[in-house]
């Protein structure tokens, strides 16, 4: 499946739980900004936003990722674009 995910920048506080459960996913920044990754890698730089080609056990890792965030500063869509994290 394909997954959008998403960081506000304004909302990362740069805590880093969820670079910790899924550094394949995660990165920060000099900032101390999470950026997104796919899959280790950063094609076309350090963005806050990517659409992302996923397994249903990588997109558990994401889930838990994002829900370990202090601040909930990541925002995850299915190909539909419906929002699943947070729940609306
Ligand atoms: S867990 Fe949240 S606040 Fe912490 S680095 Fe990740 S996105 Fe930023």
């Amino acid at each position: 499946m394909k997954l959008t995910i998403k960081v506000d920048p304004d909302l990362c506080i740069g805590a880093a739980s969820c670079v910790t459960i899924d550094p394949a996913t995660f990165l920060l920044n000099e900032e101390n900004k999470v950026y997104v990754l796919d899959h280790g890698e950063a094609p076309g730089g350090q963005v806050y936003e990517r659409v992302i080609e996923m397994t249903e056990d990588e997109k558990e890792t994401l889930i838990l990722s994002a829900q370990s965030c202090p601040t909930l500063a990541i925002f995850i869509y299915d190909e539909a674009g419906e929002q699943i994290y947070p729940d609306m």
